[in-house]
């Protein structure tokens, strides 16, 4: 069982890239050098927010760790010296690392909505040219449901999330209770009506210490263990070349699937699929 706390000693913070205020492009997150420069000056300024709710909830210590593309989005030198970055890739818990059973809580800045989503502002799944969808035990899932699941594997409740309001409600509906701090509403996958960034961080910071203030009332998500995770790739070929990994069955084809004892081992089991799905190009 996990212990009541009051308040939070040690806070996890996860940060993509694509649920950031003001960000509604490829271009802003990476694409193109000079609007990506604007993209991380808007992501450290919501990152910054995240832990300054966090330090006034009362947090010690905070660790971020940059969730996007390479992983070195953040510059070390603008984030709050109140936290500790991990930054760079690959490592083991990828969107996750640094994460372990001594947190308290788990908070999910400038998170997207999964593939296909309606109105979700850059949506996709772990690869927008790799990956269709992702299934775990039957339930379709987004980059939000596979890391929280990680968090509730370790015992920790997910209970912040900011990002557009696709994001939020694909969030509230795995974890009822979580807040919210909605930057951004889609008006389709690239283009948002959006908050002015000052006001964005406003919100971040004043929602982060609700949330952690309130942080008995969400229990961490866990999936049913064994774990089915079931892939389906953008191209057959892309199903061919991952279809090699002896733990997988193919089911169609574009679609693979595995089970595995422990929820770490499905999460590893499924990077590694999609990274040998890459290395087929689509036409
Ligand atoms: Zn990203």
């Amino acid at each position: 069982m996990r212990k009541m706390v009051s308040k939070p000693k040690r806070v996890f913070i996860s940060i993509d890239m694509e649920g950031i205020s003001g960000i509604v492009d490829w271009s802003q997150v990476g694409r193109d050098p000079q609007e990506y420069g604007v993209g991380r000056k808007l992501m450290v300024g919501d990152l910054n927010a995240a832990i300054e709710g966090a330090l006034k909830a009362g947090a010690e210590e905070v660790v971020v760790s940059d969730a996007h593309g390479r992983m070195r989005n953040l510059q070390p030198e603008e984030v709050h010296e109140g936290a500790q970055l991990v930054r760079g890739s690959p490592k083991p818990l990828s969107m996750m690392e640094g994460i372990d059973e001594g947190f308290d809580a788990a908070l999910y800045v400038g998170y997207h909505a999964m593939n296909g989503a309606k109105d979700g502002v850059l949506c996709h799944t772990i690869s927008s040219r790799t990956v269709d969808a992702i299934y775990i035990n039957g339930i379709e899932t987004g980059e939000f449901g596979l890391n929280s699941a990680l968090a509730g594997y370790y015992g920790v409740p997910s209970v912040f999330i900011s990002g557009d309001a696709a994001v939020a409600e694909e969030a509230r509906r795995l974890v009822p209770g979580i807040r919210a701090a909605v930057v951004k509403w889609g008006v389709g996958r690239y283009a948002a009506r959006c908050l002015h960034p000052r006001k964005a961080r406003a919100l971040i910071e004043k929602t982060v210490l609700e949330a952690l203030e309130k942080l008995h009332e969400i229990k961490p998500y866990k999936v049913a263990e064994p774990v089915e995770f079931r892939l389906r790739l953008v191209t057959p070929s892309m199903a061919d070349a991952a279809a090699v990994l002896p733990y997988v069955e193919r089911i169609d084809g574009r679609t693979l699937r595995a089970v595995f004892n422990r929820y770490p081992e499905a999460l590893r089991g499924l990077r590694a699929a999609i990274t040998l799905a890459a290395t087929s190009e689509a036409e």
